[in-house]
């Protein structure tokens, strides 16, 4: 690892002004908890001259934990286990408690798990070059794709890493930002078009702070990943859903695909399908919910993922039709 200066300012303001471009250093880093960062540093994939520590900031609203807010450096441990939240609105607590290990969402922030960098693993190898990187090639295209994109968005076949992306896209949810001229973006925002910039993690500039993360309430929501083992790992397919009813009629819903793109990958054509259909009929759930791999255009890798989409869809949105605490979703 490259030797870096570590400052740790009293709020955001001193925060944003140390990683501004123009400022004394030239390759500033914000750190959360650092699971995610530190490791890129180990991994000689990114060398920062100057590492701002936002964990010692003296600020509430940063660690806020209410039923339509939380704050950004709330732990994905926090999120999973809290009641109030489970019942308000299940798929944030069921995405961020599926995540890694306990020990790893003890210390995980949720601006940091929506700003991870990718997992493919030639990016995370400083060995390969690539079209993330500074190269003009993709290798993982012929190369082992296993846990790429079905939906080719853009040159770059990375699936986007975060579990709570798609549940904040599902939530119609926003985050708060400080260090630029807005204050808040919305999720569906947040990450740059990959036919445009396969390049950048999000739009933020280096000096924007997420503080906080705004969603709706969805009792009637449920988040499933399918997963190679069931410990740590990220999912191969996972599922989102937040559904509104009229008994066992589904009158509104919103669904997402994650790790199929490289954002999360919403489903207008399984909304509409969904509508006017019991939660009990089986056989037009399932009709309803095949159409989520309407547009796929599979590696020959990534091919079986066709297969999985459909039932994380269709489980997620059983889930969040069923509003006891076992069905309400989580690992599958
Ligand atoms: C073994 C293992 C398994 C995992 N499995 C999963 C999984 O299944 N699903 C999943 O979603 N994640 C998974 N993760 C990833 C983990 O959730 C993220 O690495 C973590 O959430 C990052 O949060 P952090 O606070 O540590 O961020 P950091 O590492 O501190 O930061 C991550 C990035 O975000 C930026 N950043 C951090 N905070 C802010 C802020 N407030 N404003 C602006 N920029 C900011 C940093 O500059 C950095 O670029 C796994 C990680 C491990 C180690
Ligand atoms: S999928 Fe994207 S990140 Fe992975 S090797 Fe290809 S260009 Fe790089």
């Amino acid at each position: 690892m490259n030797p870096f200066a570590y400052t740790s300012p009293k709020n955001t303001t001193e925060a944003s002004a140390l990683t501004a471009p123009n400022g004394d250093f030239a390759l500033p880093v914000l750190k959360s908890g650092g699971m995610d960062l530190l490791d890129r540093m180990k991994e000689g994939l990114e060398a920062p001259d100057l590492v701002v520590d936002l964990t010692r900031i003296d600020d509430p609203a940063l660690d806020a934990l209410d039923t339509n807010r939380v704050g950004g450096r709330v732990t994905l441990a926090m999120l999973a286990e809290s009641d109030e939240l489970r019942q308000s609105v299940p798929i944030l607590g069921a995405a961020a408690g599926s995540a890694a290990t306990p020990q790893v969402r003890n210390v995980a922030t949720v601006a940091g798990n929506l700003l991870q960098e990718t997992r493919c693993w030639y990016w995370r190898m400083s060995q390969f070059d690539c079209l993330r990187k500074t190269g003009d090639a993709c290798p993982a295209r012929e190369g082992d794709h296993r846990f790429h994109v079905i939906f080719q968005d853009g040159p770059c076949l990375m699936v986007h890493p975060s579990n709570l992306a798609p549940a904040m896209y599902v939530l119609d949810g926003e985050v708060d930002v400080v260090g630029g001229d807005r204050e808040r973006i919305s999720v569906r925002d947040l990450y740059p078009d990959p036919a445009a910039d396969w390049r950048s993690t999000s739009v933020l500039s280096p000096a924007e702070i997420i503080t906080g993360l705004r969603f709706k309430s969805a009792p009637n929501s449920a988040f499933i990943a399918l997963k190679q083992k069931q410990s740590f790992d990220w999912p191969m397919v996972s599922g989102y859903a937040v559904l509104e009813l009229d008994g066992d009629v589904i009158t509104s819903a919103r669904t997402c695909a994650g790790a199929v793109a490289p954002r999360p990958h919403p489903l207008p054509q399984v909304d509409a399908a969904l509508v006017g259909i019991s939660v009990d009929d089986d056989a037009r759930l399932r009709a309803a919910c095949e159409r989520s791999i309407e547009g796929a255009d599979p590696l020959p890798g990534s091919a079986y993922k066709t297969a999985l989409l459909p039932v994380a869809i269709r489980r997620a949105v059983t889930a969040a039709a069923n509003p006891t605490e076992r069905d309400r979703g989580g690992d599958a």
